[in-house]
């Protein structure tokens, strides 16, 4: 032990070493009633302590990589860990957002070709990757809308949408000072181009529509709606949040779509939720294009620049590179699948859909469509009678060890269950989910009680959810 020895290890006090300069008190330098008498009370847990500490925190916790999260909408794939590894490399953590051009040619041309692949995705001529989420996304569109009429010299402040839209649609419609007129879905849950030339009118900018929309359903008249629009100068604006649906097998382009936006952290995975972080990319059609925010990325003369000069831009939306690291977990992604992945995405995604669909629709009623596209929305009113809501029904999900669908959402259905699995959950783990389910259902009936008190095997039982809003605590 002679050598060992030499090395004072261990946490004991002079573990540093001497020092090599005069000790001095803290009196020496504060007025001592400055001073605390006592050690303030901070826990000091052992590494061990620490560690299980979190990971129990974790384990209270519900996220993709413990188990399925079906909620509608928010396409909540499982988020491959090279993703991570790239968003990690130092080179791209640690550029300055000053540094010259000529020392960050490889982040602009990751840039830039991700650019490049959402443009053939989408098959739109032009695109920013500066917004920082689908909601941000929309904003930039309409704001280019009210600068492309601008332009034209006309006056156009409507927005149609949907009564199927996502809550973001109208919103982001009023905060770029539009006004909203709702067009009402048929039957079957999609519009009718009967019911869009109704609603035209000299003053509509666009339509904003979700496609396939937030039921799941592809809007099968969507060329149809196209003409109508472009034939009175007006534009189409998709929603391209569901796009999960469509990789490889349809370009927007090819029925009419003038602006679209991506929602990165949802189609092209990234950790998301509880705010963020996302990335909105905004595609549109050539003679939108001058009116993209800046800095756009180009490419030439064998470099790749910021573009700072285009003609019509409404200016800047973000700063620096935008939301850089989501856009670097994104190219990793695609860049990881290729075409034919990409395509398997959509194709998996919709086939496990609709097994859901197929098993769940005997036990909740689906008040639109026959099949679906990559979600699909249930119906939880056939328990009304036994004094059982939605809410119940995904309370109790949670003592299954499921997340809950999204719920009451779409608006147009009752009691809803917005149901998506996305294509990276196994046939066995959909199987799981029916199985929970169907007990859900037959205990609606029976045992009513179990699912108004749920959820019971969780950290914390059932919350006052307005309470929980309104005077939010996160201490425990
Ligand atoms: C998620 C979503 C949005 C909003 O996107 P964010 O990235 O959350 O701002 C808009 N429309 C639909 C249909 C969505 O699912």
């Amino acid at each position: 032990m002679e050598l060992l020895s030499k090395y004072k290890g261990g946490l004991k006090k002079d573990y540093l070493g001497k020092l090599d300069i005069g000790e001095k008190s803290l009196e020496s330098f504060f007025d001592p009633k400055y001073l605390r008498k006592e050690s303030p009370p901070i826990p000091s847990p052992s590494e061990v302590e620490l560690v299980r500490h979190f990971v129990k925190l974790s384990e209270m916790n519900y996220h993709i990589d413990k188990g399925m999260y079906p909620l509608g909408s928010c396409t909540m794939k499982y988020n491959p860990k090279i993703n991570e590894d790239m968003a990690r490399l130092p080179g791209l953590v640690n550029i300055h957002p000053e540094t010259p051009e000529s020392a960050i040619q490889g982040s602009l041309q990751l840039m830039y070709e991700l650019g490049e692949f959402l443009k053939e995705i989408s098959g739109l001529d032009a695109i920013s990757l500066q917004p920082k989420a689908g909601a941000h996304g929309e904003l930039t569109g309409l704001l280019i809308t009210n600068a492309y009429f601008n332009s034209l010299g006309e006056d156009r402040k409507i927005v149609l949408i949907p009564d199927t839209a996502h809550g973001t649609n109208p919103a982001s419609s009023r905060r770029a000072g539009l006004n909203v007129k709702e067009v009402k879905s048929n039957k079957d849950g999609i519009l009718e181009p009967d019911s869009l030339k109704e609603a035209m009118s000299d003053n509509v900018a666009l339509l904003m529509i979700t496609n396939p929309n937030t039921l799941g359903i592809f809007e099968s008249h969507i060329r149809e709606l196209a003409n109508i629009l472009h034939s009175d100068g007006a534009l189409l604006y998709m929603d391209g949040a569901n796009l999960n649906a469509l990789l490889g097998k349809v370009r927007v382009s090819d029925f009419g779509v003038d602006i679209l936006h991506f929602n990165l952290h949802k189609t092209f995975s990234t950790p998301h939720g509880g705010g963020g972080p996302g990335s909105g990319p905004l595609a549109v059609t050539e003679k939108l294009s001058s009116f993209l925010p800046i800095p756009t990325i180009e490419f030439e003369k064998k470099k790749y620049y910021f573009n700072w000069g285009l003609e019509n831009s409404i200016g800047k939306i973000a700063s620096f590179y935008g939301p850089f690291l989501v856009i670097v977990k994104a190219y990793t992604y695609i860049r990881m699948l290729g075409v034919e992945g990409l395509e398997e995405v959509s194709e998996q995604a919709v086939i496990n859909s609709n097994y859901l669909l197929t098993r769940l629709k005997d036990m909740y009623s689906l008040p639109y469509g026959k099949n679906c596209m990559h979600e699909f929305v249930l119906s939880g009113s056939d328990f009304k009678e036994f004094g059982i809501r939605t809410l119940d029904i995904a309370k109790r999900l949670l003592d299954y060890g499921y997340h809950a669908p999204t719920i009451y959402f779409p608006l147009i259905v009752p009691e809803a269950l917005m149901i998506e699995p996305t294509e990276t959950e196994s046939k066995e783990s959909l199987d799981g989910f029916v199985e929970a389910m169907k007990n859900i259902a037959k205990e609606a009936r029976e045992d009513p009680d179990k699912l108004k008190n749920a959820p019971s095997n969780t950290p914390v039982g059932r919350l006052d959810e307005v309470k929980v809003n309104r005077e939010l605590n996160v201490r425990w």
